[in-house]
């Protein structure tokens, strides 16, 4: 058997392309998404896509991070971290706030509180997090996050309450069809959830 091409673009292989799927657009807010390791190499990770999605925004792998290298030297003040929790801002503190970024760990929830454990620092930001609404669209694989939401999933939901004006439900259109593409895959019987 050929290797398969795989993309540059969105590093899937042939049949499973999903650029054509994928919606950009801007936000008002720098996008930072911290990813474990091991969740980089979970074939239905999330979080390059929503990184692809979302113009100017950072996807970067690792367990220990520098804020002020990330962030800048303004980080404490400057910056939220999508994650249930306190100390919680509501979102009307942080649209008058001078937040600027938005941080978003990637992972399961047991790599997310490794993550934190491993970056005190990242316990000094204020939380946003999530009314429970939608149910998540994952399907086939059980959801990581304590909210029951992919990581693309609780940041476009987050998005959207940041920007009044915009609606980013469309970047999740790469997102479904990806799942779909691995529903196709591993046949419907798995569609059990
Ligand atoms: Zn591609």
């Amino acid at each position: 058997m050929s290797p398969r091409l795989i993309c540059k673009d969105c590093q899937r292989p042939e049949s499973t392309y999903l650029c054509e799927f994928i919606v950009q657009r801007g936000s008002g807010y720098g996008l930072t998404i911290l990813q474990h390791p091991k969740e980089a190499r979970h074939a239905l990770s999330s979080a390059p896509l929503l990184a692809r999605s979302i113009i100017g925004s950072r996807l970067v792998v690792g367990e220990c991070f520098e804020p002020a290298t990330l962030l800048g030297s303004k980080w404490q003040q400057n910056s939220v971290l999508l994650y249930p929790g306190e100390p919680s801002i509501r979102v009307s503190q942080i649209v008058d706030a001078e937040i600027k970024q938005l941080v978003v760990l990637d992972g399961t929830w047991r790599k997310t509180a490794k993550l934190l454990h491993l970056n005190p620092w990242l316990l000094n930001l204020p939380r946003l997090a999530l009314q429970q609404s939608q149910r998540s669209r994952y399907r086939i694989r059980k959801s990581p996050r304590a909210d029951g939401l992919s990581t693309i999933e609780a940041t476009v939901q987050a998005l959207n309450v940041l920007h009044s004006c915009q609606d980013y439900d469309a970047i999740l259109g790469a997102f479904e069809q990806m799942i779909d593409q691995q529903i196709a895959a591993m046949g419907d019987i798995l569609e059990l959830s």
